[in-house]
């Protein structure tokens, strides 16, 4: 994680990135992080229901069940997701699920195996 910059304000070293934004928790700074790192995710802060930090490649469970749209059925409380991708936004967990193909999860529905 360190290659997120210090804080332009405070020089504070823990700075977080959210939605392309670079946040500051020790000042409350915000900036914007340039285009070109919204299309990374090293520094993509993510976390599951537990608050444990999420990264790509981990396995997660989901907590409760999840309606899919176009789909028939809902994603099972306790079904296992492996490989998952952290992406930018609301629904940010890009993943293959089975029985359902790739979708997007939100982190607060799942927690890290
Ligand atoms: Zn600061």
């Amino acid at each position: 994680m360190s290659a997120l910059p210090n804080c332009p304000q405070c020089n504070s070293e823990y700075t977080y990135e959210d939605r392309g934004l670079f946040i500051c928790p020790e000042c409350g700074n915000e900036w914007s992080a340039d285009a070109n790192a919204t299309e990374e995710t090293a520094g993509l802060v993510v976390k599951d229901s537990n608050g444990n930090l999420l990264a790509d490649g981990d396995s997660v469970t989901v907590i409760k069940d999840l309606k899919v749209k176009g789909a028939s059925g809902a994603i099972k409380q306790g079904t296992k997701v492996k490989n998952i991708r952290l992406v930018e936004g609301d629904h940010n967990i890009d993943c293959k699920v089975d029985g359902f193909g790739p979708m997007k999860l939100k982190s607060e529905f799942v927690k890290k195996n």
